[in-house]
């Protein structure tokens, strides 16, 4: 490892910025290590106001010319940069096990599939929001008859945005694809803790022919890089994911210049059982909350069980978290890898504590497996919690579930939407109508039955409450990535005045 260069499991990653399709330096670095058993991986430039400033010069720079790209070539580039990460999955994945701890396999199989998949679904999906023209007919709800209304979909300008280490290339390709598919240009902020991978989406953009200053990676904290970014007046879209104590500081900054922002922050999600449900499936989609050792916003981390089978549900449960298994996530046979970072274990460690001298009881877990690294939280699962307590209400983002018993549909919904977070939901009946009448009541931007993770890149995705604001895919990342423009035009004969 030099000043500005790694090797991370035989891959080399250089750690300087990007900007206008050069390597440049800061005077300092920050240290990145890893999880799985914390030896150093590699320094990483950080990013100060005037690298922020120089990454957005360029953003800006490069915007003419990208937005005057015909929609077509950009789609082809876009397929180009998912091909070249097709190619270097496996190195892709390597490095964001190395880097954040979560699962090799997953990585392989799932979550890289899923980056290359970005880029091919919204470079596709762009093409489709053209033809939208109508003609405006004589009604109450329209004035001039005959009127042809043509709507654009505009590229807005350089864009923002910044990112968390749960997943860190899916979640910043999330956001990169709709924006250069839109025509907007981006300078990307990766999270502290899981930098790696964003430089070598660098590199495939780079091999992929991707004009220079299009996409900006500006590496650094948070603090530092990511609050110049977002205060930036010449930055046109902040898009952004993380907690919500980050979101407000985002907003706050973003308000002076009334920068339009997107936030995908917090959740903690229910997973409400019936006693009707199918208590195999049931118990799998319980299971599920553990995985990337529960560091993920949508995780159902509230289980809210139907009294009469809580004591069998609860059984099951505890058998089957018990059989998985921990350990070093590059490991085909490893279910559950460690916590990030250090602070997110102390952080982790103290929610139970808390938890447990106000009532709580642990059932499973509640400890750090010391025979496995410092980072190895067993899986945990908490009963006896009262709806208003701190577990319950605040997002831990650990392997941490609480279990709550109810009685009534209305007891369910009660405890289900009495968060202040609305992120997700998840059902578990067999009784369509119960779903219908339960999936009604939830907040929630996203309620999935009898499922849980599935997701179309169509559909709208986001969180209502302080689970964010705003909704990304398919459309609604168009929606928010583009200046959308009505130009209404006279008919020709000069008639329709109304
Ligand atoms: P975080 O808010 O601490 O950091 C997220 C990003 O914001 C990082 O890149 C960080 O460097 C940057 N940042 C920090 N301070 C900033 C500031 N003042 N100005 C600008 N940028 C700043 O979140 P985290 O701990 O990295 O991630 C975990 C959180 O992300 C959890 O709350 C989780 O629920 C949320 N999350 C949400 C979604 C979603 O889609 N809703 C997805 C994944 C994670």
């Amino acid at each position: 490892m030099t000043r500005h260069a790694a090797v991370v499991d035989g891959t080399a990653v250089d750690t300087r910025h990007w900007i206008a399709g050069r390597r440049t330096e800061s005077a300092t670095t920050f240290p990145d290590s890893s999880p799985i058993d914390g030896r150093p991986l590699a320094e990483i430039a950080r990013g100060t106001a005037a690298d922020a400033d120089a990454a957005v010069a360029a953003a800006d720079e490069a915007f003419p010319e990208w937005a005057a790209t015909p929609r077509k070539e950009r789609a082809r580039l876009l397929h180009a940069i998912a091909d070249g990460v097709a190619d270097r999955l496996d190195d892709l994945a390597r490095v964001e096990t190395a880097d954040n701890g979560a699962l090799l396999r997953a990585h392989q199989r799932s979550v890289m599939p899923r980056v290359a998949h970005n880029f091919r679904f919204f470079a596709d999906h762009v093409r489709a929001l053209d033809h939208e023209d109508f003609t405006t007919r004589a009604s109450g709800s329209a004035t001039g008859p005959g009127h042809r209304n043509h709507i654009a979909w505009d590229p807005a300008g350089p864009c923002a945005l910044i990112t968390p280490w749960n997943a860190p290339l899916m979640l910043a390709t999330w956001k990169i694809a709709p924006a250069l598919a839109a025509g907007d240009t981006v300078v990307l902020k990766p999270p502290e803790w899981a930098p790696l991978t964003a430089s070598l989406l660098a590199d495939i953009s780079a091999a992929a022919g991707l004009p220079p200053g299009v996409l900006n990676i500006l590496q650094g904290y948070g603090a530092e890089a990511g609050a110049a970014l977002t205060a930036h007046p010449r930055v046109r879209r902040i898009g952004f994911t993380g907690s919500v104590a980050t979101g407000r500081l985002v907003a706050a900054a973003a308000a002076p210049n009334l920068t339009p922002v997107s936030l995908e922050l917090g959740g903690k999600s229910p997973l409400l059982v019936f006693a009707d449900a199918d208590i195999d499936l049931a118990v799998d989609l319980a299971v599920q909350q553990y995985d990337n050792a529960g560091q993920v916003c949508l995780a159902a981390t509230r289980l809210l069980v139907e009294e009469r089978i809580a004591t069998e549900f609860t059984g099951r449960l505890t058998e089957r978290v018990a059989a998985l298994n921990p350990g070093d996530p590059r490991l085909d046979g490893t279910d559950l890898g460690p916590l990030i970072h250090p602070r997110q274990l102390t952080k982790v460690d103290g929610f139970v504590r808390r938890a447990v001298r106000a009532g709580a009881r642990a059932v499973l877990g509640g400890t750090v497996d010391r025979s496995l690294g410092d980072l190895y939280y067993r899986p945990t699962l908490l009963t006896d919690v009262a709806q208003d307590s701190e577990i319950v209400q605040e997002e831990v983002f650990g392997p941490v579930l609480t279990l709550q018993s109810f009685r009534t549909e209305d007891e369910a919904v009660r405890l289900a939407n009495g968060t202040r977070y609305a992120l997700a939901a998840a059902v578990a009946t067999a009784d369509a109508h119960r779903a219908e009448r339960i999936t009604a009541r939830l907040v929630a931007g996203t309620v999935w039955v009898n499922c849980f993770y599935v997701r179309d890149l169509r559909a709208p995705f986001g969180g209502a409450r302080n689970s964010g604001i705003g909704r990304e895919g398919g459309t609604w990342s168009f929606d928010f990535y583009c200046d959308v423009k009505n130009t209404v035009t006279a008919p020709t004969d000069g008639g329709g005045h109304g």
